[in-house]
């Protein structure tokens, strides 16, 4: 059970409210007589509600010009620029920022280069980064509605903590309440691929889908997993470490400390250390020092780059049939920088995924290539703000509790 920190009654206002909101987010512009026919709510209620959005500024009404019988009805639409947002994606190396408006089109973007992993200075790293943002959008502080950051690791979202990041060694940090301490703002941390899965839902493929995983490949291997419209994120938030599912127990040693994950196979360092031994044994025409440059030997022409390509994409397409085998979704979108090795993964992936997926199953599933560039990912960032904003807090609970 999900305990409520509302009352009942300011539960249940709450609830109407985003109801309201996200109605006319999804079917605006919309009249009010057609928001209570929708939502089952009293003509009375969806006024009040829509006093109150039109007061914060978040809903406006707009006349139409069609006025057949006189006077012409007064719809409701989202206020794009009622509030703004701030999505970050945290990387080893740099912190990439957009914000945005209320319709998650970026307004203004900025990057800061991180050069110490202790929490403190990444704070203030971050605390310099949001300034120059918010200066540079010429918005004023107080339009800023959250800030939402998104990082590799396990995160729990519900308590704000990152329990374990391995690129940055970080063990309980809990890094939302040094963040709100800094900005005197809301903040929401999560798994960087839980922000691209967001993103998915709200603007990209998985608005048709209600049952879907996002499965990124690059430094990591990652998922996001939605079922029935919610994120399913496990007890503790730690839901979705397919990289370290083991592939092969006497396999290449992982970051992790175990042997032969999933992403020594398939993420970018498994894939160079898998070149650099191509190279020693003479199986590859050139030393690759990045996956770029892995992807153009293989364009090249070069078997052995090639083939470390097509073993990857075999074994990443028997995870994915996996994945099918076990949660029957509808929809598995493959994204991230890894995606930019193409056919050479890919064509081997999809054999492997019809080899290894039930027949029945097979027909159901859609498999997507959505290659996300680091916009997306901070923009993914922004919609957890967003999502605060419009889902009912009864989805929240049990998105973020866990059940
Ligand atoms: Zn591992």
């Amino acid at each position: 059970m999900t305990t409520n920190p509302l009352g009942n009654r300011d539960l249940i206002r709450a609830i109407n409210r985003s109801t309201v909101l996200t109605i006319i987010k999804n079917h605006g512009p919309i009249a009010r007589a057609e928001i209570a026919r929708q939502t089952g709510l009293s003509p009375a209620t969806v006024s009040a509600i829509s006093a109150e959005l039109i007061l914060q500024n978040l809903v406006v009404e707009k006349e139409t010009g069609d006025s057949k019988s006189g006077r012409p009805p007064i719809l409701l639409v989202i206020n794009p620029h009622g509030g703004f947002v701030i999505g970050i994606k945290l990387t080893e190396t740099q912190a990439i920022a957009a914000m945005t408006d209320l319709e998650a089109v970026v307004i203004a973007k900025q990057i800061e280069p991180i050069l110490d992993h202790a929490p403190a200075s990444v704070v203030k790293s971050l605390t310099n980064l949001i300034a120059r943002l918010i200066s540079e959008s010429g918005i004023f502080k107080k339009q800023l509605l959250g800030v939402g950051l998104g990082m590799a690791g396990i995160i729990d979202a519900r308590r704000g903590l990152l329990r374990e990041s391995p690129i940055y060694h970080w063990h309980d940090v809990p890094l939302r309440e040094m963040l709100q301490k800094q900005l005197k703002t809301l903040v929401y941390i999560d798994n960087d691929v839980n922000t691209l899965t967001q993103a998915e839902k709200w603007f990209g493929s998985g608005q048709v889908a209600n049952n879907f995983i996002t499965v990124t490949i690059g430094r990591g291997v990652g998922m996001g997993i939605v079922v029935n419209g919610q994120f399913y994120r496990g007890a503790g938030g730690g839901a979705g470490e397919l990289g370290h599912t083991v592939v092969d127990p006497d396999g290449p040693m992982c970051e992790c400390g175990k042997r032969g994950c999933l992403e020594t196979f398939v993420g970018d360092l498994g894939l160079l250390n898998q070149a650099a031994e191509a190279w020693k044994r003479g199986d590859i025409s050139a030393e690759a020092h990045t996956p770029e440059e892995l992807v153009a030997l293989a364009n090249a022409g070069d078997m052995g780059a090639i083939e470390i390509f097509r073993k990857a994409g075999e074994i990443l397409g028997r995870s994915v049939a996996n994945l099918a085998n076990v949660l029957n979704p509808e929809r598995i979108i493959i994204s991230g920088e890894g995606t930019r090795a193409g056919l050479w993964l890919f064509n081997p992936m999809f054999e492997s995924v019809r080899q290894y997926t039930l027949a029945t199953l097979i027909n159901d599933l859609e498999i997507k290539i959505d290659p996300w560039g680091d916009d997306a990912w901070a923009r993914g960032a922004a919609t957890l703000v967003l999502s605060e904003l419009f889902e009912s807090p009864v989805y929240r609970g049990m998105s973020k509790a866990g059940g």
